[in-house]
């Protein structure tokens, strides 16, 4: 029998998860999805290390709304029914996008640090509480079990003070608004690849741009940020999926001005704006590329020229770039995107290898060049396991733990009055999906 690490990153519309299984110091995928939780239809897919699919179906009914907590609920009981007889839950760790000022490393979670994390709502209010709620739903179903935080923010709370402002007045500065900068978890684990790969690289000025659905560059010096385009909400820097990108916040006046309410302008910045916004055709670059409307190419033109300005703002930040970095769904899979955006860098000297560009793994520079440019896969939740491993194995968390054998299994690291954690919701027993029993959870005072 193997203690196990559930990774959890609840999204706006899924609930993604990995389960790794622990062997001494490492960690190994058993069996990662995610649950896509839009409204009433709801589906579950999971596959195992080697990408073979273990669950492909459609879940609840097209009644009953499905949210984070059902999916959690459906999670757990769906990997007691797979492998109870190999594994027991050690710890859940989870991606929280904001730690503020207060969590520079990720934390095991207690009352205390639930009402910082909560206090931090209004900043990031369409992602945080999202999380949270994966949290909470994990306490209800197991209450005994240590769940630690990830941040996304924490990367990047290093950085120099005034590359953390705006030019606003001092008092709202120290409120929190900020520059924050966000996917800190996908730079951290690049910068530990790079160093891995190209230990003289990853100790130079290095720009990665880490480009999915949603997409920031990230300047470091010696694996650490010195700048980064995202900045107070997950909204600003370059243009995303649906997401706006930089804007002048006299944009936000025009439309208030012109009627629009808060809601319907937030809709459009997070929802109907970027990719999809400018195309009018799809938010995926896949079907941007492929698709002949011209409207789709400006999509296009228009995120690779973000990304050649933003790359130039951050090498001046870094004084020179000797490495460029790409990582994420179109950083990882696109050598087009790629060729595009350093074609608009050739004026630093960066070139690529077309061969190498095409197998897009690794250096895609030619050798002995510099700046280098680089393809290297982003892998957020393997580094929430090894943080939440390393935590729940430390000194300071035995303090803060007991640990008790229950019947039958091996012995589960117990956070103090871990049902006192919070007080909404009904509390659901340990171990209730994991005898099969259904489980109601209400999370209509989550959503
Ligand atoms: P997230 O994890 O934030 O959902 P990803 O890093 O998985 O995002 O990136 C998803 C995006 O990557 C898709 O929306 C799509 O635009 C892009 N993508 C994935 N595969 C390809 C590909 N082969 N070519 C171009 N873009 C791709």
């Amino acid at each position: 029998m193997n203690e196990a690490i559930f990774v959890l990153n609840a999204g706006s519309s899924s609930l993604k998860f990995s389960i790794y299984g622990v062997a001494d110091q490492d960690l190994n995928v058993v069996a990662h999805g995610e649950i896509e939780v839009l409204g009433t239809s709801a589906h579950f897919k999971a596959k195992d290390q080697r990408g073979q699919t273990l669950a492909d179906v459609s879940l609840g009914d097209s009644t009953k709304s499905f949210g984070h907590a059902e999916a959690f609920t459906h999670l757990a009981r769906w990997a007691y029914e797979n492998f109870a007889d190999e594994l027991v839950p050690l710890a859940v760790g989870h991606r929280v996008v904001h730690g503020g000022l207060w969590f520079s490393e990720p934390t095991l979670i207690d009352a205390a640090v639930m009402t910082r994390l909560e206090q931090l709502i209004p900043l990031v209010p369409l992602h945080q509480a999202l999380n949270l709620n994966a949290i909470k739903a994990v306490l209800r179903l197991w209450p005994d079990l240590p769940q630690v935080a990830c941040f996304d923010t924490a990367f990047h709370r290093k950085r120099a003070e005034v590359t953390e402002r705006f030019g606003l007045p001092e008092e709202l500065f120290r409120r929190g608004v900020r520059r924050w900068g966000f996917h800190g978890l996908s730079f951290e684990c690049i910068a530990g690849r790079l160093r891995r790969l190209a230990p003289d690289v990853s100790g130079g000025r290095v720009v990665v741009a880490h480009l999915g659905s949603g997409a920031s560059l990230c300047a470091m010096r010696d694996g650490q940020s010195v700048d980064t385009t995202m900045s107070l909400s997950v909204l600003d820097g370059l243009p995303m999926d649906t997401r706006c990108g930089t804007l002048d916040p006299g944009a936000v006046l025009f439309l208030l001005r012109d009627g629009w309410s808060v809601d319907r302008i937030e809709d459009l910045l997070y929802k109907r704006s970027g990719l999809l916004g400018i195309s009018g055709v799809s938010n995926d670059v896949r079907a941007l590329l492929a698709s002949d409307c011209p409207r789709a190419a400006e999509a296009i033109e228009f995120f690779v020229y973000r990304v050649i300005r933003e790359t130039g703002s951050l090498t001046a930040a870094l004084g020179g770039l000797d490495a460029l970095v790409f990582t994420a769904g179109i950083g990882e899979n696109s050598p087009l995107i790629r060729q595009q955006i350093c074609q608009g860098l050739t004026w630093l000297g960066v070139r690529i290898d077309p061969d190498a560009n095409q197998r897009g793994n690794g250096r895609v520079s030619p050798e002995g060049r510099t700046p280098s440019v680089w393809v290297i896969p982003t892998d957020e939740e393997a580094v929430i396991a090894s943080h939440t491993l390393a935590i729940v194995r430390s000194p300071a968390a035995r303090d803060r733990c007991h640990t008790r054998a229950p019947a039958g299994g091996p012995r589960l690291a117990l956070p103090l009055h871990a049902t006192e954690l919070l007080p909404s919701g009904p509390s659901v027993p340990a171990g209730d999906c994991l005898t099969g029993r259904s489980t109601e959870v209400d999370i209509s005072s989550d959503e």
